[in-house]
């Protein structure tokens, strides 16, 4: 039986009822359980180092509402949402001295700013007695279950695969609530949760060539999910549709939900695991168990690695001859006005939706870096910038990889576009369909000069 005290689930990259750790701790804990989310002023409304809009509008949208949608679901079960905008730490701690809560739950993140945040958190918690306690929940994996420990995680896929696929397994997940729970007896204002315009943008973007349109939030995640195993069963096609660049059912289109926590990437293994008992294993659904673990090994190398990702050496240190700020090329790049049609095209794509596939990723990346000679770094916080799932580690250390100077890329050749595009695009379709840069107005922030903020190079940058 949970004591009369009170507990805060602060919200951060996990936007979800199932599989929350932090939620199930808390209710087991306390008598009272308030939900907590903060729009940071400074992603919302601050710039990269480039002087990009840190959050454009695509990825706004898709958080706003998944806000939303949490929201809704505290509701069903008598709780509500606390929404504050302006920093996490200076608005979790005013709350929690409204509450005079004993204890605020939330995830533990690993990378630079994030951690800046729940450390000043942290210390102002201390100081009036109360708790910041961390639970896990973005990883397929478990740290503590691995291995090795995290300094020793192996540098290439292949071999962070053998060591971990066959001794290590999966956790399940947590189930999600279903009991009402006690929200609040003291007067506490709600908030209000910001629209589009709060931020500067005017409208949601709706591109009708879109091949899937996004909408944030649990309830969406998980019908997604439903959707690509169950009703269609399109996952029996990932291996072979995977690599092709359009098409709604191509890929699972998971990586939003997965980057905003609506989605747990256990409770997607625990659905596949289930598909594969009532319909057999297949390459396809080892594929996508290997895409997920993939995703926590770039996790992992981060850890290991630290902020050299961000670094003009990458995590493999090197010496980067070509590193030139060449804005008038990178404008172009991103306005998709390259003059390569299929590499506009991608852009054009990236810009209407905050959306292209990996392939398409690749493409554009290997194209800034390798083609017309721009510095990665640019190119990185542009993808940061656009993408509706921008994560933190699979961004930079793909861009590491493609730029030739991650950990796994020792061989790696720059790719030769032309066959990328009969590969890719043999009859020039995704160029018809995306040929067309008219949606780019208003949404593509190129602001040549940048604005200086040095937000990740120093320890305790993010200001
Ligand atoms: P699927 O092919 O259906 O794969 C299923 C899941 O596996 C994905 O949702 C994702 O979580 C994971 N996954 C698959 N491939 C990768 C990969 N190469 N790296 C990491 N995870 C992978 N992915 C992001 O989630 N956020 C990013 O910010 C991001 N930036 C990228 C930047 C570059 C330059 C490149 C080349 C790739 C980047 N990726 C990023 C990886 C990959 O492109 C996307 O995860 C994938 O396209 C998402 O579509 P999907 O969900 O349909 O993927």
């Amino acid at each position: 039986m949970p004591s009369k005290r009170r507990a805060i689930v602060w919200f951060r990259q996990d936007l979800r009822l199932h599989d929350n750790e932090a939620l199930v701790e808390a209710l087991h804990v306390a008598y009272e359980v308030c939900p907590v989310y903060v729009f940071d002023e400074r992603l919302f409304k601050g710039k990269t180092h480039y002087g990009l809009p840190k959050i454009g509008i695509h990825r706004v949208q898709f958080i706003i509402e998944a806000v939303n949608d949490l929201r809704r679901s505290l509701k069903r079960l008598g709780s509500d949402l606390i929404v504050r905008v302006g920093k996490p730490e200076e608005e979790v701690y005013q709350v929690a001295q409204q509450l005079r809560s004993s204890w605020i739950f939330c995830n533990r993140e690993r990378t630079p700013e994030e951690v800046d945040v729940q450390d000043r958190l942290e210390k102002k918690l201390w100081s009036v007695g109360q708790e910041l306690r961390y639970v896990r929940g973005k990883m397929l994996y478990h740290t503590g279950d691995l291995p090795f420990p995290i300094q020793h995680t192996p540098d290439t896929f292949t071999q962070f695969k053998k060591e971990v696929e066959r001794y290590v397994s999966i956790r399940s997940p947590y189930e999600k609530p279903t009991r009402r729970f006690n929200f609040l007896t003291v007067d506490l204002e709600l908030g209000e949760i910001p629209t589009l315009q709060d931020f500067g943008y005017l409208e949601k973007p709706n591109d009708r060539r879109a091949s899937y349109h996004f909408e944030g939030g649990e309830r969406e995640g998980l019908a997604r999910l439903n959707a690509y195993l169950w009703d269609s069963e399109s996952i029996n096609s990932f291996k072979t549709t995977r690599d092709d660049i359009l098409g709604d059912r191509i890929s699972t289109k998971f990586s939003p939900w997965l980057a905003q926590g609506c989605l747990s990437p256990k409770q997607i293994y625990a659905e596949l695991k289930s598909f594969e008992e009532k319909n057999g294993k297949s390459k396809s659904t080892y594929t996508l168990f290997l895409s997920l673990m993939y995703r926590d090994f770039l996790r992992f190398l981060v850890k290991k690695h630290g902020n050299c990702v961000f670094e003009t050496g990458g995590l493999r240190r090197t010496e980067v001859i070509q590193l030139e700020d060449k804005w008038e090329a990178f404008e172009r790049w991103m306005m998709g006005d390259t003059g390569h049609s299929f590499v506009d095209a991608i852009m054009n794509e990236l810009n209407s939706t905050g959306y292209i596939h990996n392939r398409a990723r690749q493409v554009a990346a290997s194209y800034l870096v390798h083609d017309i000679g721009v510095n990665w770094q640019m190119g990185a916080e542009y993808f940061e910038s656009m993408l509706i799932d921008y994560d933190v580690c699979s961004n930079w250390v793909n861009w590491n990889n493609v730029t030739g100077i991650g950990t796994d890329t020792k061989d790696y050749r720059p790719l030769n576009i032309e066959n990328e595009v009969k590969k890719l695009d043999p009859n020039g379709e995704y160029r018809m369909i995306w040929g067309d840069n008219q949606a780019n107005n208003g949404i593509s922030p190129a602001v040549p000069g940048g604005i200086f903020s040095p937000s990740r190079q120093a320890e305790g940058s993010f200001e």
